[in-house]
């Protein structure tokens, strides 16, 4: 933090150097990274809340940097949507994301895999003919892949990112808005929208069986998401009490910590093996 007065200036401009300059090394490392196959495909288990059954996945990146270790997601991805580069990386996951429903696929698995788009992918001319031809490569029925998308991604520029989605929906994936209730989307704009799910932000999930303004959020939220016919899932459901409020709500997929937290690709057929037994 800056401190008043001249040296603290100094300090403050030193500090911020630094970080930029930790930053830079940082993006140039994931491209190689990206270019080396360091990256790592981990999926996190999403569930039906009536079936009890394992539905699919969300694709998430894991990226272990060889010498600074296991690097945040969160950081790198944000470096990336800001530097505006963030393409590299997801065709990587896209190409990883394919690969993998394909193997589930040829085990005999019908799971969905979720894949995330950033702003950045919404606005990249090329994203919707590079799905097609994953889907020819691969062979994956249309329905088995998935997108989540930010409201603040659709928000950058709301007419382009309409016509993306629809192009996109000409394929016939399933489009879900992911991080719902942290924008500013109304509904009227919603309603626009060619979604097939909502995916309620953990910050509502989370805290719903403590905090008497979450839940209201949650339940309107599900309510929403049903009048609207849409699926409606839960992310962030770290315990049994709020399972078990979710599910009183009548909501329909669950995803959280309490389930499972994301694991590498290669172990989720085991995971789901033990999970059906349970
Ligand atoms: P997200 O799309 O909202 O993904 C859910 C995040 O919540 C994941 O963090 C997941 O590990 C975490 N999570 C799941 N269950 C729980 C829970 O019960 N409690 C809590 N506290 N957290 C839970 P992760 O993997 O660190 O990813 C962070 C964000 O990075 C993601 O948020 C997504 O926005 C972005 N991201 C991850 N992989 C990709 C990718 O391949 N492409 C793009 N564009 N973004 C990605
Ligand atoms: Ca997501
Ligand atoms: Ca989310
Ligand atoms: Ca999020």
């Amino acid at each position: 933090q800056a401190a008043p007065g001249r040296g603290g200036y100094a300090m403050y401009t030193g500090g911020q150097e630094q970080e930029n300059t930790r930053r830079l090394a940082l993006m140039g490392d994931l491209y190689s990274a990206i270019r080396d196959n360091e990256l790592e495909l981990y999926c996190q288990p999403k569930v039906g809340m009536a079936t009890r059954k394992v539905c699919g996945a969300e694709a998430l990146v894991r990226w272990r940097h060889p010498r600074h270790g296991l690097v945040s997601t969160m950081e790198f991805i944000q470096m990336a949507e800001q530097a505006g580069t963030i393409t590299p990386l997801t065709n990587w996951m896209m190409d990883a994301a394919f690969s993998q429903a394909h193997s589930w696929r040829e085990a005999g698995e019908d799971w969905a895999l979720a894949i995330n788009l950033s702003a950045h992918d919404l606005y990249d001319p090329g994203l919707v003919d590079r799905i097609r031809g994953l889907f020819s490569t691969w062979g994956i029925p249309p329905d088995r892949i998935q997108f989540e998308l930010t409201e603040s991604a659709l928000m950058t520029d709301p007419a382009a990112a309409l016509e993306t989605l629809v192009r996109l929906k000409r394929l016939d994936v399933k489009l879900f808005l992911d991080d719902y209730g942290t924008g500013y989307s109304s509904l009227g704009y919603l309603q626009k929208l060619p979604m097939d799910g909502i995916k309620i932000d953990k910050s509502f999930v989370t805290p719903m069986v403590s905090s008497g303004d979450s839940e209201v959020i949650v339940c309107s939220t599900i309510d929403l998401g049903h009048n609207l016919g849409l699926d409606v899932v839960a992310e962030g459901v770290e315990d049994q009490a709020t399972w078990r409020r979710l599910e009183g709500l009548g909501c329909d997929i669950a995803q959280g910590y309490l389930i499972s937290q994301p694991m590498p690709a290669a172990d989720f057929p085991d995971w789901a093996g033990a999970w059906a037994r349970a």
